[in-house]
Protein backbone atom coordinates (compact mmCIF):
# COMPACT_ATOMS: atom_id res chain seq x y z
CA UNK A 1 0.00 0.00 0.00
CA UNK A 2 1.07 3.42 -1.05
CA UNK A 3 1.84 5.67 2.80
CA UNK A 4 0.55 8.39 3.66
CA UNK A 5 2.66 11.60 3.59
CA UNK A 6 2.76 14.80 5.34
CA UNK A 7 3.33 18.40 3.60
CA UNK A 8 6.71 17.59 4.22
CA UNK A 9 6.71 14.62 2.32
CA UNK A 10 7.31 12.10 5.42
CA UNK A 11 5.02 8.89 5.35
CA UNK A 12 3.14 7.72 8.41
CA UNK A 13 4.50 4.26 9.29
CA UNK A 14 5.24 4.43 13.67
CA UNK A 15 1.98 4.86 15.89
CA UNK A 16 2.73 5.49 19.54
CA UNK A 17 0.32 4.69 21.97
CA UNK A 18 0.27 6.11 25.48
CA UNK A 19 -2.01 3.96 27.49
CA UNK A 20 -1.90 6.04 30.72
CA UNK A 21 -0.77 9.02 32.34
CA UNK A 22 0.14 7.42 35.63
CA UNK A 23 3.78 5.80 36.55
CA UNK A 24 5.33 3.86 39.42
CA UNK A 25 8.30 6.31 39.37
CA UNK A 26 8.51 9.89 40.02
CA UNK A 27 11.75 10.09 37.42
CA UNK A 28 12.84 13.82 38.42
CA UNK A 29 13.09 15.31 34.79
CA UNK A 30 9.68 13.76 33.83
CA UNK A 31 7.12 13.28 36.58
CA UNK A 32 8.59 15.37 39.66
CA UNK A 33 7.08 15.19 42.99
CA UNK A 34 6.53 18.65 43.08
CA UNK A 35 4.83 18.53 40.25
CA UNK A 36 2.79 14.65 40.49
CA UNK A 37 2.15 14.53 43.65
CA UNK A 38 -0.89 12.67 45.97
CA UNK A 39 -3.20 15.21 44.61
CA UNK A 40 -2.48 15.33 41.17
CA UNK A 41 -5.56 14.84 39.15
CA UNK A 42 -4.98 11.95 36.72
CA UNK A 43 -6.91 11.02 34.05
CA UNK A 44 -10.42 9.50 34.98
CA UNK A 45 -10.37 5.68 34.25
CA UNK A 46 -13.43 6.51 31.62
CA UNK A 47 -11.50 9.35 30.02
CA UNK A 48 -9.18 7.05 29.30
CA UNK A 49 -9.29 4.86 25.58
CA UNK A 50 -10.60 1.30 26.56
CA UNK A 51 -8.63 -1.39 25.04
CA UNK A 52 -11.56 -1.95 22.34
CA UNK A 53 -10.82 1.44 21.28
CA UNK A 54 -7.23 1.59 21.09
CA UNK A 55 -7.62 -1.51 19.19
CA UNK A 56 -9.90 -0.33 16.36
CA UNK A 57 -8.31 3.25 16.43
CA UNK A 58 -5.04 1.08 15.84
CA UNK A 59 -6.33 -0.67 13.39
CA UNK A 60 -8.05 2.06 11.27
CA UNK A 61 -4.04 3.29 11.49
CA UNK A 62 -2.58 0.47 10.41
CA UNK A 63 -5.40 0.61 7.17
CA UNK A 64 -3.32 3.75 6.15
CA UNK A 65 -0.15 2.10 6.66
CA UNK A 66 0.88 2.34 9.99
CA UNK A 67 3.50 -0.77 10.25
CA UNK A 68 4.86 -0.38 13.96
CA UNK A 69 2.81 0.50 17.21
CA UNK A 70 4.57 1.10 20.57
CA UNK A 71 3.00 0.86 23.76
CA UNK A 72 4.51 4.18 26.20
CA UNK A 73 2.49 5.78 29.12
CA UNK A 74 2.84 6.73 31.64
CA UNK A 75 4.05 3.19 32.74
CA UNK A 76 2.06 1.54 30.30
CA UNK A 77 2.65 -1.96 32.84
CA UNK A 78 0.75 -0.49 35.29
CA UNK A 79 -2.74 -0.01 33.41
CA UNK A 80 -4.50 -3.41 34.29
CA UNK A 81 -4.59 -6.30 31.82
CA UNK A 82 -2.31 -4.51 29.95
CA UNK A 83 -1.20 -8.09 27.89
CA UNK A 84 -4.81 -7.88 26.58
CA UNK A 85 -4.63 -5.09 24.82
CA UNK A 86 -1.07 -6.44 23.38
CA UNK A 87 -3.34 -9.72 22.27
CA UNK A 88 -5.67 -7.38 20.80
CA UNK A 89 -3.04 -5.65 18.53
CA UNK A 90 -1.74 -8.92 17.76
CA UNK A 91 -4.40 -9.92 15.49
CA UNK A 92 -3.93 -6.94 13.40
CA UNK A 93 -2.00 -8.31 10.54
CA UNK A 94 1.81 -7.31 9.35
CA UNK A 95 1.95 -5.21 12.79
CA UNK A 96 5.08 -5.07 15.05
CA UNK A 97 4.08 -4.47 18.87
CA UNK A 98 6.91 -2.92 20.98
CA UNK A 99 6.75 -1.40 24.62
CA UNK A 100 8.65 1.06 26.14
CA UNK A 101 9.03 0.41 30.04
CA UNK A 102 10.77 1.67 32.75
CA UNK A 103 11.40 -2.16 33.70
CA UNK A 104 10.06 -2.14 37.12
CA UNK A 105 6.71 -4.96 36.57
CA UNK A 106 9.17 -6.73 33.77
CA UNK A 107 10.06 -9.72 36.02
CA UNK A 108 6.44 -10.59 36.67
CA UNK A 109 4.88 -9.40 33.34
CA UNK A 110 7.36 -10.15 30.37
CA UNK A 111 6.14 -13.87 29.58
CA UNK A 112 2.95 -12.60 29.16
CA UNK A 113 3.48 -10.27 27.19
CA UNK A 114 5.30 -12.14 24.94
CA UNK A 115 2.74 -14.65 24.99
CA UNK A 116 -0.01 -12.29 24.00
CA UNK A 117 2.41 -11.25 20.63
CA UNK A 118 4.43 -8.67 21.71
CA UNK A 119 7.61 -8.78 19.27
CA UNK A 120 10.07 -5.97 21.62
CA UNK A 121 10.68 -4.62 24.43
CA UNK A 122 12.49 -0.92 25.39
CA UNK A 123 13.56 -0.70 28.51
CA UNK A 124 14.36 2.97 29.82
CA UNK A 125 17.54 2.70 32.54
CA UNK A 126 19.47 6.01 33.01
CA UNK A 127 22.13 4.62 35.21
CA UNK A 128 23.65 1.32 36.54
CA UNK A 129 24.74 3.01 39.59
CA UNK A 130 21.92 2.00 42.64
CA UNK A 131 22.23 5.51 44.40
CA UNK A 132 22.41 7.22 41.07
CA UNK A 133 19.46 5.22 39.90
CA UNK A 134 17.42 5.31 43.18
CA UNK A 135 17.91 9.34 42.80
CA UNK A 136 16.70 9.65 39.27
CA UNK A 137 13.48 7.64 40.01
CA UNK A 138 12.82 9.47 43.16
CA UNK A 139 10.74 6.24 44.94
CA UNK A 140 14.00 4.55 45.77
CA UNK A 141 13.65 1.96 43.32
CA UNK A 142 16.69 -0.39 42.99
CA UNK A 143 18.63 -1.18 39.70
CA UNK A 144 18.93 -4.98 40.51
CA UNK A 145 14.91 -5.24 40.12
CA UNK A 146 14.91 -3.24 36.47
CA UNK A 147 17.85 -5.80 35.26
CA UNK A 148 15.58 -8.87 36.66
CA UNK A 149 13.25 -7.45 34.41
CA UNK A 150 15.61 -7.26 31.42
CA UNK A 151 17.06 -10.63 31.87
CA UNK A 152 13.14 -11.88 32.14
CA UNK A 153 12.13 -10.03 28.73
CA UNK A 154 15.10 -12.06 27.04
CA UNK A 155 14.18 -15.48 29.12
CA UNK A 156 10.97 -14.73 27.64
CA UNK A 157 12.14 -14.38 23.72
CA UNK A 158 11.63 -10.69 23.61
CA UNK A 159 14.61 -8.56 21.84
CA UNK A 160 15.47 -5.80 24.00
CA UNK A 161 16.84 -2.04 23.85
CA UNK A 162 17.64 -0.04 26.61
CA UNK A 163 17.29 3.75 26.84
CA UNK A 164 19.34 6.47 29.17
CA UNK A 165 18.66 9.83 29.25
CA UNK A 166 21.70 11.83 29.82
CA UNK A 167 21.30 15.19 32.10
CA UNK A 168 24.84 16.24 32.65
CA UNK A 169 25.68 16.56 36.38
CA UNK A 170 23.27 13.83 36.89
CA UNK A 171 23.75 10.96 35.41
CA UNK A 172 26.56 11.73 32.56
CA UNK A 173 29.43 10.19 34.86
CA UNK A 174 27.90 6.60 34.48
CA UNK A 175 28.06 6.51 30.73
CA UNK A 176 30.96 4.44 30.55
CA UNK A 177 29.45 2.05 32.99
CA UNK A 178 26.30 1.71 31.36
CA UNK A 179 27.97 0.81 27.95
CA UNK A 180 30.21 -2.01 29.88
CA UNK A 181 27.46 -3.17 31.66
CA UNK A 182 25.30 -4.47 28.04
CA UNK A 183 28.30 -4.57 25.48
CA UNK A 184 28.43 -8.04 24.43
CA UNK A 185 24.76 -8.89 26.10
CA UNK A 186 22.55 -8.37 23.17
CA UNK A 187 20.73 -5.97 24.36
CA UNK A 188 21.50 -2.41 21.95
CA UNK A 189 21.69 0.89 24.70
CA UNK A 190 20.85 3.90 23.19
CA UNK A 191 21.70 7.29 24.64
CA UNK A 192 19.28 10.06 24.55
CA UNK A 193 20.07 13.54 24.71
CA UNK A 194 17.96 15.10 27.12
CA UNK A 195 15.21 17.22 25.33
CA UNK A 196 13.17 20.32 26.69
CA UNK A 197 9.68 18.62 26.62
CA UNK A 198 7.24 18.02 29.51
CA UNK A 199 8.00 18.68 33.17
CA UNK A 200 11.37 20.50 32.70
CA UNK A 201 11.33 23.96 33.32
CA UNK A 202 14.49 25.68 33.79
CA UNK A 203 16.25 23.60 31.16
CA UNK A 204 18.97 24.90 29.69
CA UNK A 205 21.76 23.62 26.77
CA UNK A 206 24.08 23.27 29.29
CA UNK A 207 22.21 20.33 31.01
CA UNK A 208 22.65 18.47 27.19
CA UNK A 209 25.15 16.27 27.09
CA UNK A 210 25.77 15.98 23.20
CA UNK A 211 25.82 12.81 21.26
CA UNK A 212 29.41 14.00 19.93
CA UNK A 213 30.49 13.75 23.42
CA UNK A 214 28.83 10.29 24.52
CA UNK A 215 30.34 8.64 21.26
CA UNK A 216 33.74 10.22 22.39
CA UNK A 217 33.78 9.22 25.86
CA UNK A 218 32.55 5.17 25.10
CA UNK A 219 35.04 5.26 21.91
CA UNK A 220 37.81 6.64 23.68
CA UNK A 221 37.31 3.19 25.81
CA UNK A 222 36.25 0.56 23.55
CA UNK A 223 36.82 2.04 19.96
CA UNK A 224 33.46 2.65 17.64
CA UNK A 225 32.83 2.70 14.01
CA UNK A 226 29.14 4.10 12.58
CA UNK A 227 26.66 1.65 11.15
CA UNK A 228 24.55 3.70 8.39
CA UNK A 229 21.08 3.29 9.29
CA UNK A 230 17.84 3.74 7.87
CA UNK A 231 16.35 7.37 6.88
CA UNK A 232 13.68 7.43 9.35
CA UNK A 233 15.65 5.91 12.04
CA UNK A 234 16.05 8.38 15.25
CA UNK A 235 19.29 6.67 16.53
CA UNK A 236 22.77 7.45 15.30
CA UNK A 237 23.88 3.91 15.26
CA UNK A 238 27.69 2.43 16.33
CA UNK A 239 29.37 -0.93 16.39
CA UNK A 240 32.26 -1.71 18.51
CA UNK A 241 35.41 -2.40 16.67
CA UNK A 242 35.94 -5.72 19.04
CA UNK A 243 32.47 -7.26 17.63
CA UNK A 244 30.63 -6.73 21.17
CA UNK A 245 27.84 -5.36 19.92
CA UNK A 246 26.07 -1.77 18.91
CA UNK A 247 25.46 1.48 20.69
CA UNK A 248 23.06 4.31 19.54
CA UNK A 249 22.58 7.87 20.49
CA UNK A 250 19.34 10.18 19.77
CA UNK A 251 20.47 13.52 19.17
CA UNK A 252 16.79 14.94 18.92
CA UNK A 253 18.59 18.07 20.70
CA UNK A 254 21.88 18.47 18.62
CA UNK A 255 21.28 17.10 15.26
CA UNK A 256 17.79 17.15 14.97
CA UNK A 257 16.10 14.81 12.70
CA UNK A 258 12.73 16.37 12.22
CA UNK A 259 12.87 15.16 8.46
CA UNK A 260 12.85 11.29 8.82
CA UNK A 261 10.17 11.61 11.69
CA UNK A 262 7.42 9.40 10.71
CA UNK A 263 5.84 8.98 13.84
CA UNK A 264 2.17 9.84 15.17
CA UNK A 265 1.39 10.13 18.79
CA UNK A 266 -2.03 9.08 20.95
CA UNK A 267 -2.76 10.00 23.96
CA UNK A 268 -4.22 7.96 26.66
CA UNK A 269 -7.41 9.83 26.31
CA UNK A 270 -7.51 9.67 22.37
CA UNK A 271 -5.75 12.57 21.15
CA UNK A 272 -3.44 12.18 18.42
CA UNK A 273 -0.43 14.64 18.36
CA UNK A 274 1.45 14.65 15.20
CA UNK A 275 4.72 15.92 16.99
CA UNK A 276 6.04 15.12 20.77
CA UNK A 277 6.17 19.19 21.24
CA UNK A 278 2.65 19.76 19.73
CA UNK A 279 0.82 20.74 22.97
CA UNK A 280 -2.69 20.49 21.38
CA UNK A 281 -3.77 17.26 19.88
CA UNK A 282 -6.90 16.51 17.80
CA UNK A 283 -9.36 14.54 19.47
CA UNK A 284 -10.39 11.09 18.33
CA UNK A 285 -12.17 9.91 21.37
CA UNK A 286 -15.14 12.01 20.34
CA UNK A 287 -15.88 10.92 17.30
CA UNK A 288 -15.09 7.21 18.24
CA UNK A 289 -17.88 7.39 20.99
CA UNK A 290 -20.13 9.34 18.77
CA UNK A 291 -20.39 6.26 16.53
CA UNK A 292 -18.21 7.15 13.67
CA UNK A 293 -17.46 4.51 11.17
CA UNK A 294 -14.10 3.12 10.58
CA UNK A 295 -14.19 4.81 7.02
CA UNK A 296 -14.63 8.07 8.57
CA UNK A 297 -12.32 7.85 11.35
CA UNK A 298 -9.48 6.31 8.23
CA UNK A 299 -11.01 10.10 6.91
CA UNK A 300 -10.20 12.08 9.84
CA UNK A 301 -6.74 10.42 9.86
CA UNK A 302 -5.73 10.89 6.67
CA UNK A 303 -6.61 14.61 6.75
CA UNK A 304 -4.32 15.54 9.71
CA UNK A 305 -1.84 13.59 8.59
CA UNK A 306 -1.46 15.29 4.91
CA UNK A 307 -2.19 18.39 6.53
CA UNK A 308 1.46 17.72 9.19
CA UNK A 309 4.14 20.45 8.63
CA UNK A 310 5.62 19.99 12.51
CA UNK A 311 9.29 20.22 13.12
CA UNK A 312 9.80 21.64 16.27
CA UNK A 313 13.47 20.36 17.11
CA UNK A 314 14.31 21.39 13.83
CA UNK A 315 12.98 25.02 14.50
CA UNK A 316 14.50 24.91 18.19
CA UNK A 317 15.95 28.03 19.09
CA UNK A 318 17.44 29.80 22.75
CA UNK A 319 13.89 30.95 23.58
CA UNK A 320 11.43 27.94 22.51
CA UNK A 321 12.63 25.94 25.44
CA UNK A 322 10.05 28.44 27.85
CA UNK A 323 7.02 27.49 25.53
CA UNK A 324 4.07 25.36 27.44
CA UNK A 325 5.14 21.62 26.50
CA UNK A 326 2.80 18.55 26.67
CA UNK A 327 4.27 16.33 29.46
CA UNK A 328 6.12 13.13 28.61
CA UNK A 329 3.96 11.37 30.74
CA UNK A 330 0.97 11.97 29.03
CA UNK A 331 2.33 11.19 25.42
CA UNK A 332 4.75 9.26 26.35
CA UNK A 333 7.80 10.10 24.42
N1 LIG B 1 7.40 4.79 31.66
C1 LIG B 1 7.92 4.34 30.39
C2 LIG B 1 9.44 4.42 30.40
O1 LIG B 1 10.02 4.77 31.42
O2 LIG B 1 10.05 4.11 29.38
C3 LIG B 1 7.37 5.04 29.17
C4 LIG B 1 7.11 6.52 29.21
S1 LIG B 1 8.55 7.55 29.47
C5 LIG B 1 7.80 9.18 29.43
C6 LIG B 1 9.39 7.40 27.92
C7 LIG B 1 10.79 7.92 27.89
O3 LIG B 1 10.82 9.33 27.91
C8 LIG B 1 11.69 7.46 29.01
O4 LIG B 1 12.81 6.81 28.47
C9 LIG B 1 12.11 8.75 29.67
O5 LIG B 1 13.40 8.68 30.19
C10 LIG B 1 12.03 9.70 28.51
N2 LIG B 1 12.01 11.12 28.89
C11 LIG B 1 11.23 11.74 29.79
N3 LIG B 1 11.53 13.06 29.86
C12 LIG B 1 12.54 13.28 28.98
C13 LIG B 1 13.28 14.42 28.57
N4 LIG B 1 13.08 15.62 29.10
N5 LIG B 1 14.23 14.28 27.61
C14 LIG B 1 14.46 13.05 27.06
N6 LIG B 1 13.79 11.95 27.38
C15 LIG B 1 12.84 12.05 28.34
Amino acid sequence: MEPLHDRLGRPLETLRVSVTDRCNFRCVYCMPKEAFGRDHAFLDRKELLSFEEIARVVGVFAGLGVRTVRLTGGEPLVRRDVERLVAQLAEIPDLQLALTTNGALLPQKAQALAEAGLDRVTVSLDSVDDAVFRALNDVDFPVDRVLEGIDAAAAAGLPVKVNAVVKRGVNDAGIVALAEHFRGTGHTLRFIEYMDVGHTNGWRLDDVVPADEIVKRIAAVWPLEPVAGRPDETALRFRYADGAGEIGVIASVTKPFCGGCSRARLSAEGRLHTCLFALRGHDLRAPLRAGASDDELAELLRGIWTRRTDRYSELRTADTPSLPKVEMSYIGG
